[in-house]
């Protein structure tokens, strides 16, 4: 799909970043020109619903974005230790999401899941 250059300078910050981001760090990393902060905010809001990233709600309740780089469902796990995240071609909810329609009674479309855990090398430093 093509991209208007503001759109592909959002997607480039993202892309470079291997956290999450929020619109004002986006905004910040663009160099602040050319747009304003509610337009960047519009884009990333535009971009978690094409596919392109995901917003992830911080503790602190800051929604951040990361890229999404697989078009497939997938998650992303962030590292408590030094917040990078990853993404993960994963899921195996299948027979859990079964389970929770045959208690609810509904019928489930989509989820979301953050995981968060200990990256390889954070781990290491704490050995
Ligand atoms: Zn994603
Ligand atoms: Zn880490
Ligand atoms: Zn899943």
């Amino acid at each position: 799909m093509r991209q208007t250059p503001q759109r592909e300078a959002i997607l480039k910050v993202l892309n470079e970043s291997d956290r999450p981001l929020s619109a004002e760090e986006v905004w910040r990393r663009m160099g602040g020109q050319n747009s304003g902060l509610p337009t960047v905010y519009r884009n990333l809001e535009r971009f978690a619903q094409e596919g392109w990233a995901e917003g992830i709600l911080g503790k602190d309740q800051v929604l951040r974005f990361v890229r999404c780089l697989s078009s497939d469902h997938h998650h992303h796990l962030q590292c408590e230790g030094c917040g990078r995240m990853v993404e993960v071609d994963a899921c195996g909810l299948d027979s859990t999401l079964l389970a929770m329609e045959r208690l609810s009674g509904f019928r489930i479309t989509r989820h979301q899941l953050e995981l968060f855990g200990e990256c390889p090398q954070c781990a290491e430093k704490g050995r």
